[in-house]
């Protein structure tokens, strides 16, 4: 199996054009490395988009998967199987949750939580309690219904007829929420930090408010923790972080550490309502991904490995600080935990993928989110003089798009 036999070129050829990937391959994969087809070596400050939670080839991911490899690896739900049993009983006894039920991506994970909100209000309140309310710019997932609940009008344009009983109401704005919500609403879905949106954190106020109103208006609270679970802010789950408990949570990316899983995590009550034959799906809760997703949560559930997370936010913020003060590109850096977000000066708004390429060049992975941020996901994993070697790179890649200019 040659690795140079198949090049990016073909990508153009033979995959559907839904994706534009950069123009290196990447071959093998090692903590925070990655290595392309010519042997060039990266810094992976992307993490497979938050999913590779613990990097590339983790020992104790490996061995795993190389051990469940060896037994079972697919049953369907005709059957449970070992490493899906322990795995919901780790979830549950780590987090509010009573009851898991597992699936193959954060889609998914957010399609089953959608419909058990709108089964829930319909067995306990009738059929007119369906409507949820989520937040322009969120991001849920790309199925037609997580598309639809999502705050990116741009990703269901030509997709249309969408669903409907669903309602947007701008992130962080309280009043904008009560004006909308109602005794039809049956959930309102949020994630803690918007992640692809922008990277914007919600205030704590704001999500004690939507529990407040939830409450009074028998609506369930759904946290998204896709992007911002599995130690990703500093605590295993974000809303540990805060004083509010949702009464749905869903999860996936670091969740399988590159694995494909998403889990949804709920309340024994609510489970009720997802009774047999109600939803389900083939691969949900195989061997394999739960064998490794239990070694992933195994080891990030470390207070250790946790408060480490908040020490290299420091040491990532301070570093993008810095760099600011020398060239002046940043309107705001934030973001909580090891998911940060940089936005770009007016004068360079819309070009967040020019230093995107220009990192690659210098050796360093990262992301964006959207035209305007840049956007940093590394490995919980990564070391503090990776930061430093990253942030360097960075800066070069930096100064050499500024001193190219912005594009009018
Ligand atoms: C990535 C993401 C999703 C979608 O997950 P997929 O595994 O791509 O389906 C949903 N919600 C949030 C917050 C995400 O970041």
């Amino acid at each position: 199996m040659s690795s140079t036999t198949v090049t990016r070129a073909l990508f153009d050829d033979v995959m559907v054009p839904n994706y534009n990937p950069q123009q290196m391959v990447p071959v093998r994969g090692e903590d925070c490395r990655l290595w392309d087809q010519e042997g060039r070596e990266y810094l992976d400050l992307t993490a497979g988009i938050a999913v590779t939670a613990l990097g590339h080839s983790h020992p104790a991911l490996l061995k795993a998967l190389k051990e469940q490899a060896d037994r079972v690896w697919h049953l369907s739900n005709v059957f449970t199987n070992e490493p899906a049993l322990r795995l919901a009983q780790k979830l549950t006894q780590a987090t509010f949750a009573d009851r898991v039920f597992f699936c193959n991506s954060g889609a998914e994970a957010n399609e089953a939580a959608f419909k058990l909100a709108r089964k829930y209000a319909h067995d306990h309140f009738g059929a007119e309690k369906s409507e949820i309310i989520s937040f322009v710019q969120s991001f849920h997932g790309r199925t037609l219904f997580t598309v639809t609940v999502g705050g990116q009008p741009k990703y269901c344009q030509g997709f249309e007829p969408v669903p409907g009983g669903i309602a947007h109401a701008p992130f962080n704005d309280l009043a904008a929420v009560e004006a909308l919500v109602s005794e039809r609403t049956c959930a309102i879905v949020v994630e803690p930090v918007q992640g692809e949106g922008g990277v914007i954190p919600a205030d704590p106020a704001f999500l004690r408010g939507l529990r407040e109103l939830c409450d009074r208006h028998n609506a369930l609270l759904i946290f998204d923790e896709v992007q911002t679970g599995v130690g990703r802010t500093g605590s295993l789950y974000a809303y540990m972080d805060t004083d509010v408990i949702p009464d749905i949570l869903t999860s996936a990316k670091g969740l399988g550490g590159g694995f494909p899983i998403g889990a949804m995590l709920t309340t024994d009550a609510i489970a009720q309502s997802f009774s047999v034959g109600t939803h389900g799906t083939t691969y949900g809760g195989n061997p394999l991904g739960c064998a490794v997703a239990e070694a992933v949560l195994d080891e990030v559930n470390r207070p250790q490995l946790l408060a480490d997370v908040g020490r290299k936010h420091e040491r990532l913020v301070a570093a993008l600080q810095a760099i600011n003060e020398r060239h002046g590109l940043f309107a705001e850096v934030r973001g909580k935990g090891l998911l940060l977000g940089a936005e770009l000066i007016d004068a360079w708004k819309g070009q967040s993928g020019r230093f995107l390429a220009a990192a690659r060049e210098q050796g360093v992975l990262i992301l964006v989110a959207g035209p305007d941020v840049l956007r940093f996901a590394p490995p919980l994993i990564i070391t503090d003089a990776q930061i430093d070697t990253a942030m360097a790179a960075l800066e070069r890649a930096i100064e050499q798009v500024l001193e190219e200019g912005p594009e009018s």
